[in-house]
This record gives C-alpha cells, structure tokens and sequence, in this order.
C-alpha cells in the first residue's frame, strides 16, 4: 500500500474547506465516496479536520510523544479494516474499511493510517504549518535537511516580498530626506 499517498490525504482534509457538502465532495478522490458522501459525514470529516491540524501543530511544535499519543487516539476512532474491492468487475483495489462503512470512515481510516506511518518513517518533526500566518495551510516536509517554513512556493515567495518590502520600508524611515 502506498502509505504515503494516504499520508497525503490528511494534508489534504486538513487544508481543504469544508462549509458545505460540495465543498465535502470536492475533497473525495473516487466517485463512489463523492457520490455517497452525507451531511452526516461533513460533520465527521470537521472533527476530524480539527483533530488532525492538532496533530500537524503538536509535530511542528516539537511535542513528539503529545502528536504520537494523539495520532493513536485517532488510529482507534478510525480503524483500518483492509479489503479487496471493486465498483466495477475489471478494477479490484484495496479499501482500508470494511464493507458497507461510510465515505468517512474509508477515507479518514485511510489517512490516519498513512499519517502514522509516515511519522514513524520520518518523524513528527516533519509536520508543518505554513509559517505565513494568513494561510495556515499544513504540510509533510520531505526536504533533506528538514527546513520547510511554507506550504508552497506561493506563500515563501509572497512571505519574501513582504519581508523584503518590510526590510526596505526601514531602511527608507532611517534615510534623512531633503
Ligand atoms: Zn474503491
Ligand atoms: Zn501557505
């Protein structure tokens, strides 16, 4: 299984929108989950949403065994039930929750899992939140010397300019006009 795409999942959720269930189906990958997705499910996907930016915040905040204890918490509300599947007969996949189990509990099963396999392989140091404040956007840093600050090249190069905006406002107020 590919651990880190479902890792990724929880990235995903994390920074997505969830106002409404169209905002909910906009997140699902497979057609089956955007077609049975629920308003009851919206509401498990925001709990966990916010359990899981706790998770990101706690990594990035050096709290390892807080994030470890945390991420078990979830791993038991959100069981991996491994299964073979297919919608139709040419396309036998793995599902991770058992038969019959709502959109919520494959996808969120799914990316608990991932998360905490990704942080027993890298570390819950690797956790991030986006250091521009406007974004908060979470992230997994895969650079080799673990120093991501940002979510995207976006928000560095936007964090840049101001900075150098900021930098060159300063130094402008200490010039003598006239
Ligand atoms: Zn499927
Ligand atoms: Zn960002």
């Amino acid at each position: 299984m590919n651990f880190d795409a479902y890792a990724h999942r929880a990235v995903d959720l994390v920074n997505a929108p969830l106002g409404d269930l169209d905002d909910l189906r906009r997140l699902l990958g497979e057609e089956w989950m955007r077609d049975e997705a629920t308003e009851r499910d919206v509401a498990v996907f925001r709990r966990a949403q916010k359990r899981l930016r706790e998770i990101f915040q706690l990594g990035t905040a050096q709290h390892d065994a807080d994030a470890v204890a945390a991420l078990n918490a979830l791993l038991e509300a959100h069981p991996v039930q491994p299964r073979i599947s297919g919608h139709d007969a040419a396309d036998w996949h793995m599902h991770v929750a058992s038969r019959g189990s709502s959109v919520s509990a494959e996808y969120l099963a799914g990316a608990v899992w991932g998360l905490a396999v990704w942080l027993c392989e890298y570390g819950s140091a690797r956790f991030g939140v986006c250091a521009d404040e406007r974004c908060g956007n979470v992230y997994l840093d895969t650079s080799s010397n673990c120093c991501r600050r940002f979510c995207s090249e976006r928000c560095a190069t936007r964090s840049h300019v101001a900075a150098h905006r900021a930098r060159k406002r300063a130094a402008d107020a200490l010039t003598p006009v006239g």
